[in-house]
């Protein structure tokens, strides 16, 4: 045996124990010819302590630098009074070292591990088996661990099957780039990886298999983005015989029930979680994915604009845009400059052209940078609409609804930050539902899918669908969590006709559709019960529980944000025989 115990928990009531201990060197120091080491293993670290100078077998104590492997057997011992350290579990006792073996060397390390500081990301991805000894990244593996164990065991007593499907399969379309894979056998064939197992759950479902779920891997060609990596990982779900109520109940129970089991320092916002129409959404937060956290919520002021002696903002209502407005609550002393950094910052993240503004400063001044030319009446409107009180600063922005949503929606979670509104121990969970069923796609000059192709339309529209198809509302809901969108899912189309006439109605080729669907399509018509389900992005969830500023922090061996692998190096280039066998000539 290595060890008898762990580093982590030995105590007081170990004391006169003889033990034998295995782990790394996290610090080490000698005072006066005694050698102190911080031994650490996965479980924790506790002090060990011994003379080479009395005892010369214990040489390679001192010897031992940072991250060497090391096993002792020694003596459990109090340590003398005041030299306990309360910051750390085992601080009330220390192991007298009488042998010490070497197991390992380690050379000067690239980052450091005992210290969480700062350390370039490029440096940890590529040390990323160093980086996962530091403990803020072991707790997030741990965290991950905890959340899908209590994730598995939940679902489990509420019969379903875990079910893996597989990788190498066919294009299953979320909106993004498959991963292709050529075929050996099948020459100029090509396997897509899942962007999610969405095809295969309904089969299982036309299957019987009625309640199923998977911790599935996905994999997306996509531009990265901070929470966006090749592949990731989503609990996903898929059950029959239920409506949008049932699959919305399983998960709001389930997550909230793992907060309390899994972080119990951190508390759920409201129960049940409020439900929020996607109009609804857009209208309050500028946003599908809002935070709910806190208030500054948007205000219309459009009404307002025709004849309010304003160009910009009467030039906005007659090109058929809109205003709207936020209360920065207590920022109205804010400065020239810090106003106008938060113009630069609608400008770069929303696409607004400006950042109309009235400040009421808290000795009673208002400085506007438009207040000017309104009349008395409309500025009085203004400021009793938007609930103005001296010390407020209102922001607004005139354009496009898609422009202006866009802006105040990142610029209201930014004031959020600015104003310490975002309690990162509170979660925000909410449903955003009734999105509509298609968007129209200007560029395309066709309908597009506002979730996946086999989301069923709302029942109640099916009669409009094709008349006025952008008023059709899809059965689809998003679970939204602190700014954003953790999971979604809808109920299904389960009848071969309804979803031949969604693949025609958003411009699908019918050949095209029967080559890449026809075996869902054929399926359906064997009796497919109705069914539905739900996918949660399991990185962003962890993320979320764990603080973590990035999805990058809570798995074990992320991409950067380039799409590479930089510890392993991948990808990389192909042996010329490997592309011969493949029938691949690279351009
Ligand atoms: N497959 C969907 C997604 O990946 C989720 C679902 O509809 O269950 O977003």
């Amino acid at each position: 045996m290595y060890k008898t115990h762990t580093c982590g928990e030995l105590r007081a009531s170990h004391v006169g124990e003889t033990i034998t201990l295995a782990g790394w060197v996290h610090n080490f120091r000698n005072h006066g010819g005694v050698t102190f080491i911080d031994l650490r293993d996965r479980f924790g670290i506790v002090q060990i302590v011994g003379n080479p100078e009395v005892n010369e077998e214990l040489l390679p104590l001192k010897e031992a630098r940072s991250e060497w492997v090391i096993q002792v057997t020694g003596k459990v011992r109090p340590r003398i009074e005041g030299a306990e350290n309360p910051d750390l579990d085992t601080g009330a006792i220390e192991v007298a070292v009488k042998t010490v073996k070497v197991l390992n060397k380690s050379k000067m390390l690239p980052i450091l591990i005992n210290k969480d500081e700062e350390v370039d990301e490029h440096l940890r991805l590529k040390y990323r088996y160093l980086d996962l000894r530091r403990n803020s990244m072991r707790r997030n593996l741990e965290l991950r661990h905890n959340t899908v164990k209590f994730i598995r065991n939940y679902l489990d007593a509420q019969d379903f099957l875990d079910i893996e499907t597989p990788i190498l399969f066919k294009t299953t379309p979320e909106g993004a780039r498959d991963y292709l894979v050529p075929s050996r056998v099948h020459p100029g064939h090509f396997y897509a990886l899942p962007q999610s197992p969405q095809q295969l759950k309904q089969m299982l479902m036309v299957a019987g298999v009625e309640k199923y779920f998977q911790v599935a891997r996905c994999f997306r060609d996509e531009d990265q983005r901070g929470d966006r990596q090749p592949e990731f990982t989503q609990l996903d779900i898929e059950m029959s015989f239920v409506e949008r109520d049932d699959v919305m109940a399983l998960a709001e129970k389930m997550f909230t029930e793992m907060v309390a089991k899994v972080v119990p320092e951190k508390k759920v916002l409201q129960t049940p979680w409020p439900r929020i129409t996607y109009t609804e959404a857009m209208e309050r937060f500028g946003k599908d994915n809002p935070d709910i956290r806190f208030g500054l919520e948007l205000v219309n002021i459009t009404d307002l604009a025709e004849g309010c002696g304003f160009g910009v903002f009467e030039g906005t209502l007659k090109a058929g845009g809109e205003i709207r407005g936020i209360n920065a609550k207590g920022l109205g002393d804010y400065s020239r400059k810090k106003i106008d950094a938060l113009t630069d910052f609608v400008k770069t993240n929303g696409g607004a052209k400006g950042l109309a503004y009235i400040a009421l400063t808290s000795d009673g001044q208002m400085r506007s940078s438009f207040a000017k030319f309104l009349t008395d009446d409309v500025k009085d409107t203004i400021l009793s609409k938007m609930e103005a009180s001296d010390g407020d600063l209102l922001l607004f922005v005139a354009d496009q609804a898609e422009v202006m949503f866009e802006s105040l929606g990142k610029l209201r979670v930014h004031l959020g930050d600015l104003l310490n509104l975002r309690d990162s121990n509170t979660l925000g969970f909410c449903w955003v539902i009734d999105f509509p069923f298609v968007f129209w796609n200007e560029d395309e000059k066709r309908w597009d899918p506002s979730h996946h192709l086999f989301t069923s339309p709302h029942p109640e529209d099916l009669t409009i669908l094709g008349k006025e198809t952008g008023k059709v509302r899809g059965q689809q809901y998003d679970i939204v969590l602190n700014n954003y969108e953790i999971g979604g899912g809808s109920i299904r189309i389960h009848d071969g006709e309804l979803q031949e006439q969604v693949f025609e109605l958003i411009g699908l080729d019918p050949e095209v559709a029967q080559e890449r669907f026809g075996h869902m399509l054929e399926a359906f018509t064997y009796g497919a019960p109705p069914h539905g389900g739900i996918a949660i992005g399991m990185d962003r969830l962890v993320m979320l529980l764990a603080d973590a500023p990035n999805i990058r922090e809570v798995i074990a061996f992320p991409k950067n944000q380039n799409a590479r692998d930089v510890m392993g190096d991948a990808p990389s280039l192909a042996e010329e025989k490997q592309l011969d066998e493949l029938h691949i000539k690279v351009k």
